[in-house]
């Protein structure tokens, strides 16, 4: 008898067994994250409270951008300090004085916890309670650690989002939040074609300045745009806001089925959702086949580090036509991950958090074409053949919806293309 049941729908790698690293880490601190963030939140500073070390990370990671009125720096810690001699707290207040009084520009003031600033136990959530009466309601002082010792780097922009949320007013409005801190060109892409679409109001966390934040409640919905942001949906879930479930707007697929999901919450139809983005839909879709003749075919292997690998993966395996080895991942949190596994291809490996030394010898044993990695890594693996991509450069470039959707494909052909010249080179 012929079995007529419709097809089971595919789960991808929702059922694929999940390799779990609990071993040593390689990872970058998540004060990184400054360096994106202070530019999009134009009234905020970022006061790090560490060592000269951390200040060194922030003005080597944010290179050419040091401004005459920077909105970072870092508060140092000396030995005195370091060793209990000193009151921090009282110094802490002292500085947070003086850069409040040369800055009245400054609307929002983040310290930033590090390592150091967290050995000595150093209680920013009581200082960031004490500077905010001492400076309203000119100035709100928040905190977050920007620690690195068992976090990754994208993670500083979770804590700070999350550190944001409980003091949002609470509002009954039914209301969208498009969450993460994109470029400003990006999110005006996302908020013109959510209106399009008729989906309204929309509000965005970060907001630019104090000034434009609104409120967060039980008929708010929200979608995140990066799939590193697991405490700030946990914070927002905790205000009564709803989750809407969706992959990342990473390529054409991506960003239509994110835009879908948001349509469907406010009862607005797929037709609308692809009348409105056939032109968009059709010069990524055309983009994207320009430049990723050189992935086709070819094998890639990540190692965890940023959180975007699974999107990543599944971008690049059903629009770029690449084979995905390994996927890991420093965390994955199925809330926000399980739209993008869903559509990840079954076949790779799936790993969760790290044991860096059992990831090259897999590396090595798997010879992909290429390998996304971090900093550290890149180098001796470059050194033994394998091309690499870093896996930081990801959060530095614009490469969310259509019409960045080729810049990301190219980030990945752009190392198999220089590998391929320099072996015609040396022939
Ligand atoms: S927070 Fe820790 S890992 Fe980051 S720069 Fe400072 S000392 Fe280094």
């Amino acid at each position: 008898m012929n079995d007529h049941s419709p097809p089971t729908p595919s789960r991808g790698c929702l059922d694929t067994p999940v390799l779990k690293e609990r071993g040593q880490h390689e990872v970058f601190c998540g004060l990184t994250s400054i360096v994106w963030l202070h530019r999009k939140m134009q009234d905020a500073f970022f006061l790090v409270v560490g060592s000269r070390t951390c200040a060194h990370l922030l003005q080597s990671a944010a290179g050419v951008m040091i401004f005459a009125e920077p909105r970072f720096a870092t508060a140092i810690l000396e030995e005195t300090d370091l060793a209990g001699m000193a009151d921090a707290q009282e110094e802490l207040d002292r500085v947070v004085h003086e850069l409040l009084a040369r800055r009245p520009d400054i609307r929002q003031l983040f310290l930033v916890g590090s390592c150091p600033s967290e050995v000595i136990k150093l209680d920013l959530a009581k200082a960031a309670e004490r500077l905010t009466v001492a400076h309203a309601p000119n100035v709100r002082v928040l905190n977050y650690s920007g620690s690195g010792i068992e976090t990754t780097f994208t993670q500083g922009e979770d804590a700070c989002l999350a550190a944001m949320v409980p003091v949002l007013p609470e509002t009954q409005a039914r209301e969208l939040l498009l969450v993460g801190a994109l470029p400003d060109v990006v999110e005006e892409q996302a908020l013109g074609l959510l209106e399009a679409i008729g989906v309204g109001p929309v509000r965005v966390l970060p907001a630019h300045t104090k000034a434009e934040e609104y409120g967060v409640g039980p008929n708010t919905v929200f979608a995140l745009t990066q799939p590193f942001l697991g405490e700030t949906h946990a914070a927002l879930i905790r205000r009564g806001a709803q989750h809407i479930p969706a992959p990342m707007p990473f390529g054409e697929e991506g960003t239509t089925r994110f835009l879908e999901a948001i349509a469907a919450e406010f009862g607005i139809g797929a037709d609308v959702v692809a009348r409105v983005t056939e032109g968009p839909r059709a010069r990524a879709r055309a983009a994207i086949a320009k430049v990723s003749e050189p992935l086709r075919g070819k094998r890639i292997f990540f190692f965890p580090d940023s959180q975007l690998e699974i999107p990543l993966a599944r971008f690049l395996t059903r629009e770029c036509g690449m084979d995905a080895v390994e996927v890991g991942t420093p965390y994955l949190t199925r809330d926000i991950l399980g739209p993008d596994l869903a559509l990840l291809p079954a076949g790779p490996r799936i790993s969760e958090g790290q044991d860096v030394d059992r990831q090259l010898a897999r590396v090595r044993a798997d010879k992909p074409d290429l390998t996304v990695c971090g900093l550290g890594l890149a180098n001796p693996l470059e050194a033994e053949g394998l091309a690499t991509k870093w896996a930081i450069e990801l959060v530095f470039t614009p490469v969310h919806f259509y019409e960045q959707a080729a810049d990301l494909a190219s980030l990945f052909a752009r190392p198999l293309r220089r590998r391929a010249a320099l072996r015609v080179e040396a022939t």
